[in-house]
């Protein structure tokens, strides 16, 4: 954000942030202020200590080109490295693919990641419902409404699963078998589509005084599918009727 903002610091033991911003901010800027809290909450300055870079995904903790690289593919994750693999494959917009990776790894800003992280959060209930509090797996997953979202496409696809509510597993569920890769990158975007549109409406109801609407969810997951896919895949030809009528049939044509 290319905004002035201040920190300071409270005594001189204790780090506290204190982001102060020089404007009010746009309600698409709430959500990334939650995300810089979440980020920031659990670092904290030292006197006489000197500042350095440090990245967890390797060993010695350097940052370097190719220790990020071994973090967004999974490496060191066992079984579950080919589903890093199959995930950056799909075709969708970078946007809805890092945000959906962040879902990968339970590092969004759902309420409950940022109370874990020290931020004030007045009600942690999930917005869809409002029957639980809105972690992870529940708001994309176990949620009533999301399941409403995931159950209406695993119809339109014509599939059968148990929506578990673990992130993998349910990555899984649109995975179709022994279909070829540039098949199962484009179910793959399917469901990072779907993922990126709940997180997107539960912003709007939070910021914009949106309507939960399972239907709305589904139908923007399909039409930004279609979009994407034309795009990206010379061999995706079709129309985005016969997408909505008909998606094993368009599949089969990749
Ligand atoms: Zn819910």
């Amino acid at each position: 954000m290319s905004l002035y903002w201040k920190i300071a610091g409270i005594g001189l033991t204790v780090w506290k942030w204190n982001l102060d911003w020089r404007r009010s901010l746009f309600d698409w800027e709430k959500t990334q202020v939650c995300q810089l809290h979440e980020e920031v909450s659990g670092l904290g300055l030292e006197l006489g200590f000197i500042d350095w870079w440090s990245c967890k995904g390797s060993m010695p903790p350097v940052y370097s080109m190719k220790s990020a690289y071994s973090v967004l593919r999974g490496e060191g994750k066992g079984e579950f490295s080919y589903l890093y693999n199959l995930f950056w494959k799909c075709k969708v917009l970078p946007t809805a693919q890092v945000l959906t990776w962040r879902v990968l790894e339970n590092k969004i800003a759902t309420k409950v990641n940022l109370v874990r992280r020290g931020v004030v959060v007045v009600n942690i209930i999930c917005c869809l419902c409002g029957a639980q509090e809105e972690s992870t797996n529940h708001l994309f997953f176990g949620c009533r409404i999301a399941w409403l979202v995931w159950n209406q496409c695993l119809l339109w696809l014509g599939l059968v699963s148990a929506a578990p509510i673990d992130p993998f597993s349910n990555f899984l569920q649109l995975s179709l078998g022994k279909a070829s890769a540039s098949v199962n990158s484009v179910s793959g975007s399917v469901w990072i589509v779907v993922v990126w549109e709940i997180w997107i409406h539960r912003n709007k109801i939070i910021f914009n005084g949106g309507v939960v609407d399972h239907l709305e969810i589904f139908s923007m997951a399909q039409l930004k599918v279609w979009t994407w896919v034309t795009f990206k895949v010379s061999t995706a030809q079709f129309s985005f009727s016969d997408w909505c009528l008909a998606p094993m049939s368009c599949l089969n044509l990749l």
